[in-house]
């Protein structure tokens, strides 16, 4: 599933290859993703410019200029392709966490542009498009999230009076979007792990200095995985499947049984299913 890292790779790819060019006609050829997508989504899109692609947690965010944006969520198993004119291979890849050449079914959206066109394939269909028609609604649909990681809304006081009393675990709440916007299962194990706080930790009983470790690291962990992401897009012809370079670096997620990799520390990572997701940690150097 796409995470903020993988989805703010696409982002930036997406953004250099689109930002200013024109849409000529969109196809729907499924409506029936998460959601339906709006009736008169074609229209809407027709004959715009993409002003910019921008994100939001896990949101793509097409600026329009007729002011409107156009919202996707990449879902559980959604992808973005980029198939140019003449190109017989079909090399669409536009992130390290899909296959390199475009599949043959799933193909819901296609977005011609003059000389590419852009596909959105996803054969689960939990991804879903929106249309927001200006810049107020869309403020409007974000209200009720919580700031992200990289925010200077995400600080040590607002951590530490958001948790304080609560409680829910520590890592139920990185996981609430009305806490913070856009940490995943996988981080958030990945995100404790590098705080050396349990996730089944009760949120008031954090110390001050361990919401400093939460905050600190959240951007860290983050931050780290879009770089490292990044840099396996330029080589990603040597990688034939769905995994990049970062998901091989996981210090404790899918790492069951196996050595802590904290060095001096002799634990064995564990695996616990903590409200409903599964967790890794270490019950050796996490307290
Ligand atoms: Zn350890």
């Amino acid at each position: 599933m796409p995470e903020l890292p993988e989805v703010e790779i696409v982002r930036q790819s997406l953004n250099k290859k689109i930002k200013g060019s024109f849409i000529k006609k969109v196809l729907v050829k499924n409506r029936n993703l998460r959601f339906k997508v709006p009736f008169n989504f074609e229209n809407i899109l027709k004959n715009q410019k993409i002003l910019e692609v921008d994100r939001f947690s896990k949101y793509l965010l097409l600026h329009l200029s007729n002011n409107s944006v156009c919202l996707i969520h990449l879902g559980m198993s959604g992808t973005i392709h980029l198939v140019k004119k003449n190109n017989k291979n079909l090399i669409t890849n536009m992130s390290f966490y899909q296959h390199p050449i475009l599949p043959k079914k799933h193909n819901h959206i296609i977005i011609f542009f003059d000389d590419f066109k852009v596909i959105y394939n996803d054969p689960r269909r939990f991804g879903f498009f929106e249309i927001i028609k200006n810049h107020s609604l869309l403020k409007k649909r974000f209200k009720k999230f919580g700031p992200e990681p990289f925010s200077i809304k995400f600080n040590l006081r607002y951590i530490f009076s958001f948790l304080k009393n609560k409680e829910k675990n520590i890592k139920n709440f990185l996981l609430d979007q009305k806490f913070v916007s856009g940490i995943g299962n996988i981080y958030a194990s990945e995100i404790l792990f590098q705080s050396k706080i349990l996730p089944n930790k009760k949120a008031k009983y954090l110390s001050k200095n361990e919401c400093k470790k939460i905050l600190i690291y959240s951007k860290k962990v983050l931050i780290d995985a879009v770089r490292k992401g990044g840099s396996s897009i330029r080589d990603f012809k040597g990688i034939s499947g769905k995994k990049g370079k970062f998901q091989k670096e996981f210090r404790v997620y899918d790492r069951e049984g196996l050595n802590c990799k904290r060095s001096r520390c002799n634990g064995t990572i564990k695996k616990k299913i903590i409200s409903k997701r599964s967790s890794f940690f270490c019950n050796f150097c996490q307290k």
